[in-house]
């Protein structure tokens, strides 16, 4: 299924798009960060299978905080985990690199396991096992704008991905995917261009 949202998709429960299968290679700036990598080993999960052939799947999120600290204290305290960290605006690393938060070989946990969508992995659950999460710094207070910089870091982060994993083909939100609990990244993260540039 090949999902284009219109210009006027703007509620977060409808975002999604799917990829071509025609990756160019994409090189990511991105650094560890160590104390996510430290936490990473007790807050995610085998995959059941290596990334090459589990991997379908690019969720985004954002944090509902303001700074990269915050959203590794939850990995920290063992309740969430993703892969990588879009730093917010007034942090040092904003317009420099990414923050790898958790080993792509492992599933991170950040979509509730009973969780689906019909267009997404044919209606499958356990989506962790299936899927990277990218966690951007925004309060998601319906204020708070993305910065155009955080914009192209999570599109470079997918595109990293896309040309990494050969059977990744869906990108969507959290929101679509947990339509009753979740609203990120929020009716502010620009959706029609962020798949503009991810498509390149
Ligand atoms: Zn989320």
């Amino acid at each position: 299924m090949n999902h284009m949202p219109t210009a006027l998709a703007r509620d977060p429960k409808d975002f999604q798009f799917d990829l071509p299968r025609t990756p160019p290679p994409a090189p990511l700036a991105e650094k560890i960060h160590p104390r996510a990598w430290a936490a990473a080993g007790d807050v995610a999960s085998l995959r059941g299978g290596p990334p090459e052939e589990t991997i379908r799947l690019v969720v985004i999120h954002a944090t509902a905080g303001a700074t990269t600290d915050g959203a590794v204290s939850v990995m920290e305290a063992g309740r969430a985990s993703f892969h990588w960290v879009v730093p917010g605006k007034d942090e040092a690393a904003h317009g420099a690199h990414v923050w790898a938060t958790c080993p792509e070989r492992l599933a991170a946990w950040h979509v509730r396991r009973s969780c689906a969508h019909p267009d997404i992995c044919n209606g499958a659950t356990n989506l962790n096992r299936a899927s990277l999460g990218i966690e951007i710094v925004n309060r998601q207070d319906g204020e708070d704008p993305f910065s155009d910089w955080q914009i192209g870091a999570a599109a470079a982060i997918v595109r990293y991905a896309w040309a990494k994993y050969p059977k990744l083909v869906h990108v969507t939100s959290h929101a679509r995917l947990d339509r009753d609990r979740r609203t990120d990244p929020g009716a502010n993260f620009p959706w029609t261009e962020f798949m503009a540039r991810v498509r390149g």
